[in-house]
């Protein structure tokens, strides 16, 4: 192979590594599974989303939403809901919707089909279990779908969900997730923040919690209404 040649292929191949690394996590790819980042722009609402929940530091979340009387929607990991039943209860007592957040948290691309299916059923059962609710929403661990989510999802009766905003509260600081929310959202936003972290027991969630601490009041004060996914995405139902 030519210089010309080799330099042709290298280009190609990066852009098919591109599309597939979009397919895999790009937060609008429906290639693997159907999903929505984003609510109608026609309502001036937003949906406050709250991931790997849930764990031991989940009430002080509850207790900002409970400040503001804000709902939200949880998509916990079934692992964390079998170790703290309770905490997953009070979330859905407290009027928040739960979402399906996989059981383990695994990295679905490293999976087979069938396993994705038992992970995301066994998630379904024990958050039904506890909680009584069962997760009509779900949100892909890591953003990541793959072969095999698609037919789960429809079997369970999950829609997909990513997000319009995701706040890296994992990551930055708290001026700099509520910055970011700030600058980003718009009618119909979905934002994406963590009350666990993976699977890990009395994550350090502080920086969640001084963010929504910071961007609900803010919202509020420009006008906006805070949703539910489903309230978001089917206001009629
Ligand atoms: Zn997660």
């Amino acid at each position: 192979m030519d210089g010309w040649m080799a330099g042709k292929v290298a280009a190609v191949s990066a852009g098919a590594a591109v599309g597939m690394a979009w397919a895999v996590r790009g937060r609008s790819s429906s290639v693997f599974a159907p999903s929505v980042w984003r609510g109608p722009p026609g309502r001036k609402s937003i949906a406050l989303t709250f991931d790997d929940g849930p764990s031991e530091s989940t009430a002080r979340v509850l207790d900002v939403l409970a400040q503001y009387a804000v709902p939200a929607t949880f998509f916990q990991c079934g692992a964390n809901v079998e170790r703290l039943p309770a905490v997953a209860r009070a979330v859905a007592q407290a009027g928040h919707e739960i979402g399906n957040h996989s059981h383990a948290h695994p990295l679905y691309c490293l999976h087979s089909p069938r396993a994705i299916r038992e992970d995301l059923e066994r998630a379904q059962e024990t958050i039904q279990a506890a909680t009584g609710a069962r997760p009509v929403w779900f949100r892909a661990p890591f953003g990541v779908r793959w072969f095999g989510v698609r037919l789960a999802q429809r079997r369970l009766g999950l829609g997909g969900v990513m997000w319009t905003v995701i706040g890296y509260d994992w990551s930055l600081k708290a001026e700099q997730v509520a910055g970011r929310i700030a600058g980003r959202v718009s009618n119909g936003a979905i934002v994406c923040l963590h009350d666990g972290r993976e699977l890990r027991v009395r994550p350090e969630i502080g920086v969640t919690v001084e963010a929504v601490r910071r961007v609900i009041p803010e919202f509020l004060e420009r006008g906006y209404k805070f949703e539910t996914v489903s309230r978001l995405l089917c206001p009629k139902s």
